[in-house]
């Protein structure tokens, strides 16, 4: 009986015709439609476990939907620097009037005086001249990467201030080595030169695109 019962179960188990074959008996009957019940009941808890894993994906999102809310409670956590306005000259281009031999920056085609504000919540690093930089902010971000803003006309900062994304920083202009008014936009992961990474693609993972 233990024996049937085993074969019946492996057979609900598989689930097919064959469960025909094993009820032939009445007792055999009994023993296959326990099997088949338990085969079904078997099924149910794996279906109410599924259901109940989609719950707790459910779940999870909703908190980590809240969890997005409550980070951002009507203030932008990111911006462009010059939100809106368009490039000139994309990051990385290969460039031998460059001492990296290459554009370590991309470059937004803004007016002289047009003003340039903090992408993300830091600190000012540094506001004053750097050689070819011109008048150059430089920002520490909350993430520790380093945003730097390049032949600035005028500051609106000094170092060690607090900012939040968003904020004033200076004015556009063409101080430094620049052809004409533009903003050279750099991110870097220390506040060295040649340590930039992709501006634009790291503002985008920050869910910023307005440029
Ligand atoms: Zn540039």
């Amino acid at each position: 009986m233990a024996l049937a019962t085993t074969g019946a179960l492996a057979l609900a188990a598989i689930g097919g015709p064959a469960m025909a074959t094993v009820a032939s008996g009445a007792g055999r009957q009994t023993a296959a439609a326990a099997a088949t019940r338990t085969a079904q009941s078997g099924a149910k808890t794996s279906a109410g476990r599924v259901s109940s894993d989609r719950a707790a994906a459910r779940k999870y999102a909703a908190t980590v939907k809240q969890a997005a809310a409550v980070a951002a409670p009507g203030r932008a956590q990111w911006s462009a620097p010059v939100p809106g306005a368009s490039l000139s000259e994309a990051y990385g281009v290969a460039d031998s009037q460059y001492a990296a031999g290459y554009h370590t920056g991309t470059d937004f085609a803004v007016d002289s005086g047009t003003a340039v504000v903090a992408v993300g919540d830091g600190t000012v690093v540094s506001a004053g001249r750097r050689t070819s930089y011109g008048n150059t902010v430089v920002v520490r971000l909350s993430d520790g990467r380093y945003a730097l803003y390049a032949h600035l006309s005028a500051f609106e900062v000094t170092a060690g201030q607090q900012v939040r994304a968003g904020d004033r920083l200076g004015l556009s202009g063409s101080t430094g080595n620049s052809t004409g008014p533009h903003l050279h936009f750099e991110i870097r992961t220390s506040d060295v030169y040649g340590a930039d990474v992709d501006p634009l693609a790291y503002l985008r993972a920050k869910g910023v695109g307005d440029f």
